[in-house]
């Protein structure tokens, strides 16, 4: 199997370390009720993805920058598309930016964990090859 790279990885939320694995099972904006969980181990080399306990706090304030970025993104789209600067369309902005905040929600909790495995966790980087020995014993077994 071809190696994929970071990028496409990151994209795909794919393990950090085999590139093969899925992080999470349940699709990013399913209506169920489950929604989207993050495996616990890699399905492909077991790699444990809450590297501690509370890893996955930190990926708040990755969250959180992603957030700030979309708001001020979408209040100049919607200053640019001609809704004016003025106090009385103030309610206007505070719409767009709740409604950005509930629509990117379950992007954001997905790609601020996948960007905490990928990019801010040090000693956790890509490993040629990694479970495909379980994936062998599998398959002679
Ligand atoms: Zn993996």
């Amino acid at each position: 199997m071809e190696p994929i790279t970071k990028l496409q990885a990151v994209i795909h939320c794919k393990c950090p370390r085999c590139r093969q694995g899925d992080i999470f099972s349940g699709k990013m904006y399913a209506l169920s009720l489950k929604g989207q969980i993050t495996n616990e181990y890699c399905p492909h080399c077991n790699l444990r993805f809450e590297r501690e306990p509370g890893f996955f706090y930190v990926s708040m304030f990755v969250s959180y920058a992603m957030n700030v970025a979309e708001m001020i993104s979408a209040s100049v789209a919607a200053y640019v598309l001609g809704l004016p600067l003025e106090y009385d369309s103030l309610w206007y902005y505070v719409g767009i930016l709740l409604l950005t905040v509930f629509l990117c929600s379950p992007f954001n909790y997905r790609y601020s964990r996948v960007i905490l495995l990928h990019w801010l966790t040090p000693g956790l980087g890509y490993i040629p090859g990694s479970g495909d020995e379980k994936v062998n014993k599998m398959k002679t077994a």
